[in-house]
């Protein structure tokens, strides 16, 4: 009998890459985790404090049992000790808008509040679909006239809520490392190459590691490691978040209030939208969608200028009571666009063995525990049904179609 171990090195350790790398040293692989920062840190996608997860999620239903399982993964990894603080808390979240059809696309789909009632209703997902009265006395925090109010519909999911990027970063670290995993932090990989016998990662500074197979989670800088042809279909955004001073620290407290998503009419009929969460304190979390591309080597991409943070503040006021212009703090964090804005999970074009990563369009960190996992079992030979390739591949997404 073969009692080597498989040897699998993970590229890139933000919520990907380090979900794929503890669930690998869970199942026995020989892992070696490459970071060129040391993670959890502020140069990529997982930062920011907090990511709302939805588990009906109008981007599709398949994200259902990937949203429900990554839930279940954290709350796992609390009760294992792998986290001191929370690493998930079920304050809800709310979808509210106009009750006509929103036809302007977020995350690539049109109509997002009654995709999510489909969504919910199809895969037996608890809900509460809530008139705009509904909403004007559950959650008096939020500025809804009553004109509006008879134009406002929502939809209310008690169970899912907040997941705290940073915090479960270093508990699938942690878990990683336990489980023997070997953590190469501030290395940067310059290359990753195919002999036919063995894939070879080459760091920044010469030396190489051979390994039966390679995962490249490299977030924004995913185009740094896929042929030359297909990097234009990956497209880096960058966005801003802005916390503020709120008058009234009870009404949104992250222990009585949801995450929310606030769909809204323009003056031209058009429709906009900004989400946020209850921060904990007296402070309201906010962002758009509203990615500029960007180079992701460009130092100047991290600052964030007041002019940025007050037009996002001038969005946000009119429908949120009680918030002050005071800014509290504010980030910036980029994330990669595939043209659906769906994930990229494939085998590399030209190196199998070599998995390619880049779960985000803005809407990944919920699904990240779960993929990881399912990715993990595959490499394993732990899966009999479905694989990635088919369901997020090249081919899937209409890229390059190998
Ligand atoms: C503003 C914003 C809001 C979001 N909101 C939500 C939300 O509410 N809900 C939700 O589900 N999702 C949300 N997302 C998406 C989610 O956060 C991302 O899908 C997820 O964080 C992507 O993680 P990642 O591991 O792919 O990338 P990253 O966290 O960026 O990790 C990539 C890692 O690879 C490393 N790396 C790259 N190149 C190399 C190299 N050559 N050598 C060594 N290491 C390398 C990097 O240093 C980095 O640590 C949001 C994203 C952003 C930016």
């Amino acid at each position: 009998m073969n009692s080597k171990k498989k040897k699998v090195v993970v590229v890139g350790l933000g919520v990907y890459g380090s979900a794929v790398a503890s669930q690998l040293a869970l199942m026995g692989a020989d892992v070696i985790g490459i970071d060129q920062f040391e993670p959890p840190h502020s140069h990529g996608s997982s930062h920011g404090g907090t990511r709302i997860t939805r588990i009906a999620n109008f981007e599709g239903g398949r994200y259902v049992e990937t949203a429900l399982r990554t839930i279940e993964i954290y709350k796992w990894m609390q009760q294992q000790g792998f986290s001191d603080r929370p690493l998930f808390q079920s304050n809800g979240v709310l979808l509210y808008g106009p009750r006509g059809d929103i036809l302007e696309a977020t995350h690539g789909v049109t109509n997002p509040i009654k995709g999510t009632i489909d969504v919910a209703r199809k895969f037996n997902v608890a809900h509460e679909v809530l008139s705009g009265a509904d909403i004007q006395a559950r959650f008096p925090g939020f500025n809804l006239s009553d004109a509006e109010a008879l134009d406002t519909m929502g939809y209310f999911e008690k169970d899912s809520g907040t997941l705290f990027p940073e915090r479960c970063v270093e508990a699938q670290l942690k878990l990683a490392r336990q489980c023997g995993a070997q953590l190469l932090m501030n290395t940067r990989v310059a290359d990753v190459s195919d002999t036919g016998s063995q894939k070879v990662v080459m760091l920044a500074n010469g030396t190489t590691i051979e390994a039966d197979e390679v995962v490249v989670c490299a977030g924004p800088w995913v185009r740094d490691f896929v042929p030359e042809e297909l990097r234009q279909h990956f497209k880096v955004e960058r966005h801003v978040f802005g916390w503020f001073q709120s008058q009234d620290p009870a009404a949104f407290h992250i222990d009585n209030h949801p995450n929310f998503a606030r769909f809204f009419r323009m003056p031209d009929g058009s429709v906009d939208f900004f989400y946020g969460f209850p921060n904990g304190h007296e402070v309201v979390k906010v962002a758009k969608e509203q990615g500029k591309p960007v180079d992701v080597n460009d130092p100047m991409r991290l600052t964030v200028d007041d002019t940025e943070v007050q037009a996002l503040f001038n969005t946000v006021a009119p429908h949120i009571k009680g918030l002050t212009g005071k800014i509290v703090t504010r980030a910036s964090c980029v994330y990669t666009v595939t043209p659906d804005h769906q994930f990229l999970i494939g085998e590399h074009p030209d190196m199998q063995g070599v998995h390619i990563v880049s779960a985000c369009s803005g809407h990944g960190f919920k699904h990240a525990a779960a993929l990881g996992e399912r990715l993990a079992q595959e490499i394993m030979g732990q899966r009999t049904r479905g694989s990635l390739n088919a369901d997020y591949g090249w081919k899937a997404r209409g890229i390059g179609a190998p």
